[in-house]
């Protein structure tokens, strides 16, 4: 259409923005656990005219009149998604990780009813009843932590609290967890009290996709996930439960907390779920685990401290302290040197959630751009230089460090890019 010009001549200067977000991303190692490279199919299905559609209501229930096209395309992505978890029902419309969570409170708790979850401090995320959250201010929260010694799950604790406090509902999983999470310990604690267990997969889908953590069918009974991070799909999420809990959790999602679905991203979670089927997958998943366990024993050899003591998964979290740095000062330096993480809370940590002692890393993104073990020490080893670096205000090692970051990603192109 002549009046319907491609976007670098109706907007260029979004055009240029998008361009140069393009070129950061091609440039910088991506350490941000929660972040991932889409492949150019599932970008591509993202930016579709799907958008174009309103689809209320679910496959063969539409309020909307024109689903011809559209129903099989949520179908199939939730097949596929049934396929890949082994889950008898899977909900693929809330539009994010923290609606999805809002749904399975909408699904089994009235407001002010008591809901389970870690703690932010301890790794957590912000819907599992931390205050600042709708879940923490409309719903009443227990939290469960980590123990000071091991920097793992408290299990004993989970068990005390929820006999004591009796949650209807108990969310496990988190979002700055370096370890396995037990399953079946947590469903049997469930059990004991007849509470709702939900698995928050969000950061490990990808990984349970994939074999490279336990998975937490038979042991929840709703699993929640967001799309983006490790299972690399687009920004979304799924609720995957058995038949049982099936209506009561597509009721919460809509006509509960959403109107239509974004069906552009339904179609690129289709397209990400059947890239998760597949073996190439399998060996993208374990490679994260493998690339995550590389990446902490170089940073332990080099004098960092590592909450819990190293990793399980496809994350790492550093505390600082003994390192006489902040989590912001360090993670500044580090995007200043183009090593993209993020400053983040640690356990029992004396400093405030803006200006905390931490740093959080992960693997899923250099991951996919292909990086192995070896890579991995070189980034623990720039990591180290730059935190020295930004302690003496020593801006030569951090430009001299930038360099090298631009060599390695030239080497190693990203998915999606270019
Ligand atoms: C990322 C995350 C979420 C929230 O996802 P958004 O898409 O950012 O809303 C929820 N739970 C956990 C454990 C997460 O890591």
């Amino acid at each position: 259409m002549a009046n319907d010009p491609a976007l670098s001549v109706a907007d260029p200067q979004i055009a240029e923005l998008i361009a140069a977000e393009e070129r950061r991303q091609a440039d910088t190692i991506k350490l941000i656990p929660s972040e991932n490279y889409v492949s150019k199919a599932v970008l591509e299905a993202t930016g579709t005219v799907l958008t174009n559609k309103y689809s209320e209501g679910y496959a063969g229930k539409r309020y909307y009149e024109g689903q011809q096209v559209i129903d099989q395309i949520e179908t199939l992505a939730i097949e596929r998604a049934k396929a890949v978890f082994g889950v008898e029902h899977a909900n693929v419309q809330p539009y994010s990780g923290s609606p999805a969570n809002l749904a399975i409170y909408m699904a089994f708790l009235s407001p002010g009813e008591k809901v389970m979850g870690l703690g932010l401090p301890s790794g957590g995320h912000l819907t599992h009843g931390w205050s600042v959250s709708a879940t923490g201010a409309w719903f009443t929260a227990v939290r469960y932590g980590v123990r000071q010694d091991t920097g793992r799950i408290d299990m004993d604790q989970v068990r005390d609290l929820a006999l004591a406090e009796r949650p209807k509902l108990i969310f496990c999983g988190g979002t700055a967890v370096p370890r396995t999470i037990d399953f079946p310990a947590f469903a049997e604690i469930a059990k004991e009290i007849g509470a709702v267990l939900a698995a928050d997969i969000a950061h490990i889908a990808g990984l349970v996709a994939g074999g490279a953590h336990p998975s937490p069918v038979g042991y929840a009974d709703v699993i929640s996930t967001t799309t983006h991070k490790t299972l690399r799909g687009p920004r979304g999420a799924m609720l995957m439960s058995t038949e049982e809990h099936a209506k009561a959790l597509d009721k919460a999602v809509f006509p509960g907390l959403q109107g239509g679905p974004h069906n552009h991203t339904t179609a690129g979670i289709a397209v990400a779920l059947k890239e998760a089927s597949t073996d190439e997958f399998k060996a993208y998943a374990a490679q994260v685990v493998t690339n995550a366990k590389a990446l902490a024993e170089g940073l332990a050899s080099r004098g960092f401290d590592l909450v819990s003591g190293g990793t399980d998964n496809h994350l790492v979290l550093i505390d600082l302290t003994n390192k006489d740095i902040a989590g912001k000062p360090a993670a500044q330096a580090l995007d200043r040197a183009g090593l993209e993480t993020n400053y983040n809370s640690v356990p029992f940590d004396t400093r405030k959630p803006f200006d905390p002692s931490g740093v959080r890393i992960g693997t899923p993104a250099v991951t996919s751009r292909g990086m192995g073990p070896a890579e991995m020490d070189a980034i623990a080893g720039w990591f180290d230089e730059v935190v020295e670096a930004a302690k003496k205000g020593d801006e030569q090692t951090i430009e001299r460090v930038r360099k090298e970051v631009l060599d390695l990603t030239a080497q190693f192109p990203a998915p999606g890019l270019g």
